[in-house]
């Protein structure tokens, strides 16, 4: 993606300062487990475990960019085979999450918002909405594209069939 325009570098500036924020905080933090969620960071990862004796609460990068509503993907979906079959697709997608959400607690959708001309998920990592994307076209062709910007900190994903 190309953030060449003022305002893209300025948002991109605003965006950079607040992602540090979302994972620096945890480089140093002892064990601790998410009150939201119940992710567990231990030996510098996010896990489920649930075995973990760990008192320390905290909210998770992923819980913090759901409720900032401040996402690192964004899968674009566009075309008419999209609106015919708009369930199974979304299926395919809610199995994608929870496969992922199982191994990497941080991956998550944020949201799925549905428009005339376009559907636009958003996820809390950058890895899920690559699989997602990766899982469209496999399952059902199309045209598939992905773009990272902020130095592979986030991802634009672009699939469409007609
Ligand atoms: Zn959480």
């Amino acid at each position: 993606m190309n953030f060449k325009s003022n305002s893209r570098r300025k948002d991109r500036l605003l965006k950079d300062q607040r992602k540090d924020a979302y994972l620096d905080q945890f480089s140093t933090r002892e064990s601790s487990v998410c009150a939201k969620c119940n992710a567990v960071y231990t030996n510098g990862r996010w896990t489920w475990k649930t075995s973990e004796q760990t008192t320390t609460r905290t909210t998770c990068p992923a819980c913090r960019r759901i409720s900032d509503n401040y996402p690192a993907g964004y899968i674009e979906i566009k075309g008419n085979f999209f609106v015919q079959h708009s369930n199974d697709i979304l299926n395919l997608v809610n199995n994608v999450e929870r496969q992922e959400k199982s191994d990497r607690p941080l991956e998550r959708i944020i949201a799925i918002q549905e428009s005339k001309s376009k559907t636009v998920i958003t996820t809390t990592g950058i890895h899920i909405a690559r699989r997602i994307g990766e899982a469209l076209s496999r399952s059902y062709q199309g045209t598939f594209d992905f773009q990272y910007a902020d130095g592979e900190k986030s991802i634009r994903v672009f699939w469409e069939r007609e």
